[in-house]
């Protein structure tokens, strides 16, 4: 088994590299950042997502372990304190895993060139500057014409990240789901929109179908790509997942519960 070290350059994180390589080294566990088995990320969730984007090509055999030097993330949920326990794990590893969907996002732009993504938290188009006007199709049938700032289409791990902002639902991962979430829609009444969160089944797809303009900004994750002249844009769930290794069990509405509420109920 080959393990793999992703950290950001934060000086805790960098900390944290050089101790688990010691470790590793000690105790003969074989490190390797080109072909790894295991990618273990030293940072926080942006981190995390990084290194996904970076061994994109690689899903099926890598699994991740998310170690976090900040506040706890929802893909780190090792605490920079307990790498000795990580490393246990490490050693008796027998390829226990826990997997999560993904988002597939072919887009087509007005030259017709194709590109495809596969997104772990969200893929968004947005128009800046001026009203963004797109057709929302859900499952091939023409469902509205959105006008307003921009949609998310969400996954369920993301669901917790800028779709939870957008007023979306929080999806448990177990679902093969998407999230469709507006963005500063122009309700009045003259344009109408749905207004709430769809949540799309994993045999529907949406497709966006934008008018004209050339200044699109479309977002995968953490990577935005600017002034694009998209013609559609098709998500589905995707038929790659991502794989974490599941050495111990942190039951998402926990996580959910640590994250965003707390112990604290106040008086
Ligand atoms: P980043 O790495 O600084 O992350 C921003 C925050 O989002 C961090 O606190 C991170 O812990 C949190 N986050 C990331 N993925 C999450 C998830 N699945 N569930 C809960 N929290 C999560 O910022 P970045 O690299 O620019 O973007 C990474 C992600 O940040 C994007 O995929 C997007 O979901 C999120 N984001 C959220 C907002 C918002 O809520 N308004 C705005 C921009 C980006």
């Amino acid at each position: 088994m080959k393990i793999g070290i992703f950290a950001n350059d934060n000086r805790r994180s960098q900390e944290v590299k050089r101790q688990l390589e010691i470790k590793f080294h000690e105790r003969h566990i074989v490190m390797d950042n080109q072909d790894p088995d295991i990618v273990i990320t030293i940072g926080g969730d942006g981190t995390l997502l990084s290194a996904y984007h970076h061994y994109i090509e690689n899903l099926a055999k890598i699994r991740f372990v998310g170690v976090h030097t900040g506040h706890l993330g929802f893909y780190t949920d090792w605490r920079d304190d307990e790498i000795d326990d990580l490393v246990v794990s490490l050693q008796s590893d027998n390829g226990q895993a826990v997997s999560y969907p993904l988002l597939d996002v072919t887009v087509q732009y007005t030259d017709h060139k194709i590109e495809h993504y596969l997104a772990l938290n969200e893929a968004t188009l947005r128009r800046i500057g001026s009203t963004m006007v797109t057709d929302v199709y859900i499952g091939g049938e023409l469902f509205e014409r959105f006008r307003g700032d921009g949609l998310c289409v969400s996954t369920p791990t993301g669901s917790t990240a800028y779709n939870k902002s957008l007023g979306g639902a929080i999806i448990h991962p177990d679902l093969e789901a998407l999230q469709l979430a507006e963005i500063c829609s122009l309700n009045n009444r003259v344009f109408r929109t749905l207004s709430s969160p769809m949540i799309i089944a994993p045999n529907d797809w949406i497709t966006l179908v934008p008018g004209k303009g050339s200044d699109f900004l479309l977002t995968i994750d953490s990577d935005s790509y600017h002034n694009k002249s998209v013609a559609r844009i098709l998500f589905k769930v995707s038929k790659k997942r991502i794989y974490f290794a599941k050495y111990r069990h942190n039951e998402f509405w926990r996580r959910v519960k640590d994250a965003f509420i707390g112990d604290d109920y106040g008086d």
